[in-house]
């Protein structure tokens, strides 16, 4: 092609926002925008950002129809060829939007079209005296530590200098006494190293065989399975490092709540490669700028939540999913992908291996084990040696007890704590009490809007609805029998620090959920309180579950688990076993031995047996012959349509109807419609159908017509299809 000859006219498809089933396509006159750029298109009467799938030459005559692009925003695609297979995955695969996975694959200010570079930042570097300054002429720790770290790993914006541990506050106080100036380059790609900034342990026989099983260059899952405490990280972290030292880049995910500065620092202190880390508690500027490092290939080492499993890595190299059966990694509202799931497809569309772990793998990763998809490694043990013993049982019908904690636990706390250690309450629930209770005739306050219970809130005094946050304050007369006996019923977080604090009134009670904890510095704050000598109560929900370190607990008490027994969700068994085990891997993970107590109304339950003895493995393979059994996931594959309007008979007939074209399809069964477990929810009636195949490809050829079908948002209605559902609430 000679420069005189006028560029030639194409087509371009672009994954423009909205609900489309495929890319919408347009016409451009100037130099071909390739696969993974954005650019701004015309859509309706408005210009949208779109990410390019496809260019090519087409003839006047089949354009003419096509409105031409406004503009080409990117130098060069900001999105990979295996990322856009991911993403094309994804779309059909979760039959949502097919634009919604490659518009989560980019942080909020690239979609809204802002230009695809790091903010300038200036980069900080030593001078040369602080080059040779020994760290032990500086006074101040913190200013110290600051000096060490841009020894070790040169110089860095104040970003990454932050990603690294040193606030402003430190670099500036060296940069006063000028040992630290501005550089006037900025660094860009950095190749990665995988040396060492503090050596790796020598590993137990079981860890080196399971960094064994991993093999590099090629696609292969390896389900690492260890109780908490069993030094499934220190693999993780020498396979990283085999990674990084063969120059290849890592992405590590860990669930919602596992990000804490203790994580990062773990990962941080161990690597000189630089790391950033994406997770939702960062600003849109933030998460702008870590992100840019990730695409640019300046970090080496990505750590984030769920989303970042969509993040651009040049030479990815290695995916780790931590705690690999937790729920945060499953969305639960619009494109609702599971990124465990994701994140091995993604590897196989890149020939790279992935390590997954848990202490309580989901049932999906073990069947996939045993089915030989996944290579499956055991860490028996913690890496201490410690031995797990058997979680004692206290029968609640045998006992007195008081605020839902029983006479014998209650001394048992107080021998705890007389020894100078510290004790983990567990309670499955958040609040003062569950519900607020007629102590006459039995009656409960409900939420007017949904079919659930109110929980009392004491610290508010109000009667609060989890469901649509509905408040009222509580009620002082009986509705159905005017009596003014009324009060709180049950066990929750507040009320049993109210008791636990008139019980030890010396004794500093650190509580942990949702309400308390409501920030990641809180949670850092509580942390570090909680890691302070002398005796002290945590008291928490779910949130004191997760992986982190109670060097001093040595009791851990489970005053409430009975609700799972008994839900109506076939997943909620799972979930309460997971739970459980993992809740008691919190006790003597230090020097102390622990202990663990389960208080239950139901202590003979089968389903308790094996989880007594810690025992996931046989608890684990229980369940799933049930599964089996039932044709229900990992052995049978299901979708749950759920549809809610204000008008109950509108919403379950639209589920009627999709049931019934489902059911004119080849190896479809259908389950409803049935109310939803929580069958009204903010005044809507809401409604579930439950689509059952023993083939995959037979479930979405049968739903993929019928999403196309139906608008999503119809007058007074609404649905939504999700596949492979977590919960069927
Ligand atoms: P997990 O990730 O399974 O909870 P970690 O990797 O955090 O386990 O290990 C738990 C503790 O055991 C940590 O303090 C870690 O430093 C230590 N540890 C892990 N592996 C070894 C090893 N091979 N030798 C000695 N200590 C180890
Ligand atoms: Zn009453
Ligand atoms: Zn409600």
């Amino acid at each position: 092609m000679t420069t005189t000859e006028r560029p030639q006219n194409r087509r371009i498809d672009v994954m423009v926002p909205g609900p489309f089933a495929g890319p919408l396509s347009y016409q451009w006159q100037g130099p071909a925008p390739e696969p993974g750029m954005r650019v701004k298109a015309p859509l309706r009467n408005k210009t949208v950002v779109g990410v390019v799938v496809s260019s090519q030459p087409a003839e006047d005559s089949e354009l003419t129809s096509l409105k031409p692009l406004v503009e080409v925003l990117d130098a060069v695609p900001l999105l990979d060829d295996a990322l856009l297979k991911v993403a094309a995955w994804m779309g059909r695969y979760y039959l949502y939007d097919a634009s919604s996975p490659y518009l989560l694959a980019l942080p909020a200010t690239l979609r809204k079209g802002e230009p695809a570079v790091t903010q300038q930042e200036p980069v900080l570097q030593l001078t040369v005296a602080g080059q040779h300054l020994e760290a032990e002429q500086l006074r101040g720790t913190k200013q110290r530590e600051a000096l060490k770290i841009m020894q070790a790993r040169g110089p860095a914006t104040a970003t990454t200098l932050r990603q690294w541990g040193v606030e402003r506050a430190h670099w500036q106080g060296l940069k006063k006494k000028r040992f630290v100036e501005e550089a006037s380059s900025v660094t860009t790609a950095r190749a990665p190293t995988g040396s060492l900034s503090s050596p790796p342990l020598a590993l137990t026989e079981p860890q080196a065989h399971a960094l064994h099983q991993l093999r590099d260059k090629a696609f292969n899952v390896v389900l690492v399975e260890g109780v908490t405490g069993s030094g499934k990280t220190e693999v993780y972290l020498q396979a990283m490092a085999r990674t990084l030292a063969a120059g290849k880049r890592v992405l590590v995910l860990v669930p919602e709540i596992g990000l804490t500065p203790q994580t990062l620092s773990r990962f941080q202190q161990r690597f000189t490669d630089s790391l950033v880390a994406l997770h939702s508690g960062l600003s849109d500027r933030q998460r702008h700028n870590a992100w840019m490092m990730a695409c640019q290939g300046e970090a080496s080492i990505v750590l984030g939540t769920r989303s970042a499993v969509l993040t651009p890595i040049p030479d990815l190299g290695l995916i780790v999913v931590d705690e690999e059966h937790d729920a945060s990694y499953k969305q639960q509202d619009t494109l609702r992908y599971h990124a465990r799931d994701v994140a091995v497809y993604r590897a196989r569309q890149l020939n790279i291996p992935v390590m997954l772990g848990s202490a309580t793998p989901s049932l999906e990763s073990l069947h996939n084990a045993q089915q030989g998809r996944f290579h499956h490694a055991l860490l028996p043990q913690r890496a201490s040696g410690q031995k797990r013993q058997r979680i004692e049982t206290i029968d609640m019908r045998a006992q007195t007890h008081e605020h839902g904690v029983s006479e014998r636990l209650r001394h048992r706390i107080a021998q705890h704590l007389g020894s100078g250690h510290q004790v983990l309450l567990f309670l499955n629930r958040r609040g003062y009490a569950p519900s607020w209770f007629c102590g006459h005739c039995g009656w409960m306050a409900d939420c007017p809007m949904c079919d659930a219970r109110l929980t009392y809130h004491r610290g508010r005094h109000q009667l609060l609805c989890h469901h649509c946050g509905y408040q009222t304050p509580p009620v002082t007369t009986c509705p159905d029998c005017q009596s003014k006996d009324l009060l709180p019923l049950g066990a929750g977080t507040e009320r049993a620090e109210e008791a636990l604090t008139e019980w030890f009134p010396d004794i500093p009670i650190l509580r942990f959920d949702r309400d308390t904890v409501s920030t990641e510095k809180r949670l850092h704050q509580q942390l570090e309180r909680a890691n302070q000598d002398g005796p002290a109560i945590l008291v928490g929900t779910q949130m004191l579950a997760k992986g982190h370190h109670f060097e001093r607990v040595t009791l851990v008490a489970i005053v409430d688990m009975d609700a799972g027994l008994f839900s109506a969700d076939y997943r909620a068994r799972e979930r309460m076993g997971q739970l459980l085990v993992q809740v008691a891997g919190r006790a003597g993970r230090g020097e102390l031995a622990g202990e663990v107590v389960l208080q239950s109304w139901h202590p003979d339950h089968p389903f308790f047996e094996p989880l007594l003895d810690q025992d996931y493995r046989r608890f684990a393979e229980q369940l799933l012959s049930e599964r089996q059994r039932s044709g229900l996931p990992p052995y049978g594959f299901l979708a749950c349509l759920r549809s809610d309007s204000a008008y109950p008979k509108q919403a379950e007939d639209l589920l009627g109807e999709m049931a019934s074209t489902l059911l004119t399809q080849p190896g479809i069964r259908v389950f409803g419609p049935l109310p939803a477990i929580l069958s009204r929810r903010a005044g809507k009636h809401r409604f579930i159908l439950l689509v059952q195949s023993a083939k995959r490809s037979q479930l979405h050829s049968a739903l993929e017509p019928l999403v196309r079908q139906y608008s999503r948002q119809q007058r007074h209605l609404s649905w939504h299809l999700d596949i492979d559902p977590l919960d069927l609430m």
